[in-house]
């Protein structure tokens, strides 16, 4: 049987290793200050935000949630952009994605101080992760780099092969592994021979958004295979396939009316892998992890270091 790599023990590790940090920061004046920018109705937003408000309470971090209605217009997010740029008791800024269509994403993140930019997309961050200087990482990239490094996963000399390049996950991860001194391939829709290319990976990193797409012919035996995806199945038949009729699997959908499946097959991971990540509890968990650390790290660089 493969290693499981367990992303809430990991994630549980980080947030303790953080309390004494909050508390030496609290006892030096305040506690860092998160600020959450939710604009309009997005139910999966809506459930991202609350259980980020929800992480920082637990922590003793100060969190903000600003709520605007759909029409606001770009101008005026930039407005409460602004606002919380100038706060001194605000660390951290996180606009949630995705914006309505009518307001430009790239002016608001551009807009957000690349010091508290916690989501760390900003350019000014990007260029900073790239020539490798210390400034806030992308949450899940950083979150998949740590659970590879507390579950002694070794990368560096290892062939990485990372399938999706986002801005915020296939890119900044790919980088991030090349840090670590991995070789490091970079597929998306366009590459030749897909599943030859994934069988050359000693870590394969799957962050494409299409469920259980990474099927064997994919993993080479043995390989450790970190799966991002996150896709909510609602069709039973195709939940029934990918999940090869497990009653278990099927009971669940029937209750919820839905499954959460991967980027990975999640039967064949098992049969090939040497390590792998589960959906769900494995990298979901150290999103928001790493968020808290970017909060942190940003509060301690804002006051010269605690
Ligand atoms: P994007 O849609 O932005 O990017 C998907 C990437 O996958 C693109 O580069 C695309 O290639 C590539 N791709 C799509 N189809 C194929 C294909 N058939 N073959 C090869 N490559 C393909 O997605 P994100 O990076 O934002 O997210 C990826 C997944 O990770 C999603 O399921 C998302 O929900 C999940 N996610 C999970 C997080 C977590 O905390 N667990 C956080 C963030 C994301 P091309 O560029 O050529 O179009």
């Amino acid at each position: 049987m493969p290693r499981i790599l367990d992303g809430n023990r990991v994630r549980d590790d980080i947030k303790e290793e953080l309390k004494p940090r909050i508390q030496a920061l609290s006892a030096s004046g305040r506690p860092p200050g998160l600020a959450v920018v939710l604009v309009g109705h997005n139910p999966a937003s809506e459930i991202y935000v609350r259980s980020k408000i929800k992480t920082c309470h637990d922590l003793g971090i100060y969190s903000e949630s600003i709520a605007p209605p759909d029409s606001i217009t770009t101008e005026e997010l930039l407005g409460i952009v602004e606002q919380l740029n100038a706060r001194e008791d605000i660390d951290g800024i996180l606009v949630q994605l995705p914006l309505p269509a009518h307001v430009d994403t790239k002016r608001i993140l551009l807009a957000i101080h690349p010091a508290k930019d916690v989501d760390g997309f900003h350019p000014y961050n990007v260029g900073a992760l790239v020539a490798g200087l210390p400034a806030p990482r992308a949450c899940t990239p950083a979150g998949i780099i740590e659970l590879l490094k507390r579950s002694a996963i070794p990368i560096a000399g290892k062939r990485a092969v990372v399938v999706g390049r986002s801005d915020i996950v296939g890119k900044p991860v790919a980088m991030l592994l090349l840090h670590e001194h991995a070789t490091v391939t970079i597929c998306h829709s366009k590459t030749p021979d897909l599943p030859g290319v994934c069988r050359g990976a000693e870590i394969l990193v799957a962050a494409i958004g299409r469920p259980a797409m990474i099927t064997a012919d994919f993993i080479q035996p043995g390989a450790t295979v970190i799966d991002v995806g996150t896709n909510h199945i609602k069709d039973r038949a195709e939940a029934a396939r990918i999940f090869r009729n497990s009653p278990e699997k099927l009971a669940s959908f029937d209750k919820r009316g839905s499954l959460l499946v991967g980027d990975v097959d999640p039967v064949d991971v098992v049969e090939r892998a040497g390590a792998y990540t589960p959906v769900p509890g494995g990298v979901g968990p150290l999103t928001i992890a790493m968020l808290m650390v970017n909060t942190v790290a940003a509060a301690e660089q804002r006051r010269g270091g605690v």
